[in-house]
């Protein structure tokens, strides 16, 4: 049976949508903004499915999760089926958030000015480095971390973003709990322990990496340690 995601925070009326269906979405909005951008008003689920490469069933069942239904000769209204994503995703009303560890990543996060197409503004970053903090990056003010539990109520900020290192990861997730932040948006390669309410989503680059570069060397079939000695 597939995963499902609880209801979303803040929408009570947001039925569980299988993850897999939750993570075509996007890829369904990006393609209906380009044929809306064509000038194309209708699509149905069999040209979404043939320009997506998906099965128009799973596309019609992925759709309807957003509360639009197709119909039957004409399809969809783009338009309205972009706006019921967005809606569905909560990318209309656009979330804040705190950021900590303001390093590599943390930097190139805090200047993608795109983010708040897809939901999300940063507000502000934390960090432990006294060098750092007082710093505006990206326009974003840096401070100290002791400040986020504070800051997090006072400004109503529901999610928190962590690009620290792993071993600093667990106390800021308990600093963002302790401000009322609700779901966490995790980078560091740990798993962190949270009340079960906290919705918390990991973003392992390094267990996608791990997975590209094993399909790839099982595509050559040359053993690593022969590749490296070449
Ligand atoms: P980095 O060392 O460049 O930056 C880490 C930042 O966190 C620094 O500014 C540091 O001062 C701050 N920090 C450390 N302890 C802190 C604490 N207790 N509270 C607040 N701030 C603290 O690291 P990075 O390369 O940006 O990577 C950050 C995290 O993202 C790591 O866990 C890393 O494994 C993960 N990650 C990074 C990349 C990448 O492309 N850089 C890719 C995948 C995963």
């Amino acid at each position: 049976m597939l995963p499902t995601l609880p209801t979303l925070p803040g929408r009570p009326d947001s039925p569980s949508i299988p993850q897999p269906s939750l993570r075509r979405l996007p890829q369904y909005h990006h393609y209906l903004v380009d044929l809306a951008a064509k000038g194309i008003s209708q699509v149905s689920c069999s040209v979404i499915g043939r320009d997506l490469n998906l099965v128009p069933v799973q596309v019609r069942k992925d759709l309807q999760y957003t509360g639009i239904i197709g119909k039957p000769k004409t399809g969809y209204s783009v338009s309205e089926l972009v706006q019921a994503i967005e809606t569905f995703l909560g990318w209309n009303n656009v979330n804040e958030a705190f950021l900590v560890g303001v390093g590599n990543l943390g930097t190139a996060l805090l200047g993608h000015e795109r983010f708040s197409k897809f939901g999300l503004r940063i507000v502000a970053a934390f960090d432990t480095d006294p060098a750092k903090i007082g710093q505006w990056i990206h326009e974003k003010a840096v401070l100290s971390l002791d400040k986020l539990a504070d800051l997090a109520p006072r400004m109503s900020i529901h999610l928190g973003i962590i690009t620290t290192p792993a071993e600093a990861a667990q106390e800021i997730a308990d600093e963002m709990v302790k401000g009322g932040i609700q779901a966490i948006w995790n980078f560091a390669p740990v798993k962190l322990k949270v009340p079960e309410h906290i919705i918390v989503h990991n973003e392992d680059l390094y267990s996608t990496l791990a997975s590209l570069s094993w399909k790839l060397a099982r595509r050559f079939k040359v053993p690593i340690q022969e590749r490296e000695a070449v």
